[in-house]
């Protein structure tokens, strides 16, 4: 085991996906990779896993990276826990890594875990920055639906750390040629027990949850409550739901209480899961920009809306959660009227 923040040995673990591409948030760690190396002062190493790994690394090749390792091949193509362990412990082994760097995919989440507990180390997940801090390497992760963030150390290597998406900049360097050291890994058949016949999307959610998007368009109870000609609007409110969303290309998302009504046998917007739900009991995305509508901002919801920037919502009661400085902006409007008028001016 190393002491001295010097004596690092840094791998940057990145899988390829099916076509060979790299996932926006390898991009990112690349970023963070990049400021570390420096900061420990040390050269770093890439690690690929994928079926067409080597074309990934040309990709990335003017990263900054010295070495670049990569496990390839058509066994570790598509996302299998076996395969894409080996595959890690492996490139962990043949970098002599003490600190492991990668991001928070759902295929490393899944893998990465035990590759740190056959290596004897020790993994943290939902990192959201990782630095040189006099002289030892820190983390910040938050705790508690996010309302506690801390700071943390570990004397155990390797380190295993996966770094949740937006947590940084993404690197956009241009390709270029690197020669790669192909590690191999033998695979017997024991490791190709599980089959991957397919990716099934959730039925709804996938087009509608745009973790990318520069919008966070929230949806909340009050587009299926009885609106003041006292009707219900449902397929009204979900017909303008949907156009706003897909015209602004924003990702959705929706209050705790809209996504229950389905369980309740009311008025329910058919595309919104819990996959939506954003709050102290979902999600809490990432957005630059997030639009509340008939969503009372209520402290659970809005606990989810911590990293997004600039807030507005529009709502009928002026004393509503929002107004109580949880927004920047309240537009004290009727949302069906608003949401129209918009879906108009985008068309236009
Ligand atoms: C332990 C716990 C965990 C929870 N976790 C979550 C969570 O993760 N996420 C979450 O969202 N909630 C969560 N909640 C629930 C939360 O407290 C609120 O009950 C919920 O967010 C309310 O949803 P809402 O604002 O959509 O509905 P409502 O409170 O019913 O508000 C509807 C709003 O729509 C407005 N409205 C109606 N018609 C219009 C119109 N035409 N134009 C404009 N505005 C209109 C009304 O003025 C009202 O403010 C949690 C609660 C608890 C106790």
């Amino acid at each position: 085991m190393d002491s001295g923040v010097n004596m690092e040995r840094l791998l940057l673990l990145l899988h390829a996906d099916e076509s060979g591409s790299l996932p926006k948030v390898a991009l990112e760690c690349i970023e963070s990779a990049r400021t570390l190396g420096g900061q420990l002062d040390a050269a770093w190493t890439v690690g690929l896993v994928g079926g067409q790994a080597g074309a990934a690394a040309a990709a990335i090749g003017s990263c900054g990276a010295a070495r670049f390792l990569a496990v390839e091949g058509p066994d570790f193509d598509a996302p299998r826990y076996a395969t894409d362990a080996a595959a890690a412990e492996a490139l962990c082994l043949k970098a002599d890594a003490t600190l492991v760097l990668a991001p928070a995919t759902s295929r490393w989440m899944r893998a990465l875990p035990g590759v740190a507990q056959r290596l004897g180390g020790r993994v943290d997940t939902h990192v959201v920055g990782v630095s040189v801090q006099d002289g030892a390497i820190e983390i910040q992760r938050w705790y508690y639906r996010q309302r506690m963030e801390a700071v943390l150390t570990r004397a155990a290597r390797p380190w295993i750390v996966l770094a949740d998406p937006g947590a940084s900049e993404a690197w956009g360097g241009a390709p270029q040629e690197v020669s790669v050291e192909t590690v191999s890994v033998e695979v017997p058949e024991s490791l190709r027990r599980t089959t991957v016949i397919g990716a099934r999307a959730a039925e709804s959610g996938a087009q509608t949850i745009r973790p990318d998007a520069a919008l966070l368009f929230v949806a909340g109870a009050g587009w299926t409550k009885k609106q003041k000609d006292g009707q219900v609007r449902a397929q009204e409110a979900s017909e303008l739901i949907l156009d706003i969303v897909r015209k602004a290309q924003a990702s959705l998302g929706s209050s705790k209480s809209l996504v229950d009504l389905a369980g309740e046998g009311q008025a329910v917007l058919p595309f919104l899961t819990h996959l939506h739900q954003v709050g102290q009991t979902g999600s809490t995305p990432r957005h630059p920009k997030g639009l509340a509508t008939c969503c009372h901002g209520e402290e659970p919801h809005v606990v989810g809306w911590r990293f997004i920037n600039e807030r507005r919502a529009v709502n009928l009661d002026p004393n509503c959660g929002w107004a109580r400085g949880k927004a920047d902006v309240l537009y004290v409007a009727d949302a069906f009227e608003v949401v129209r008028k918009v879906n108009e001016l985008l068309d236009a």
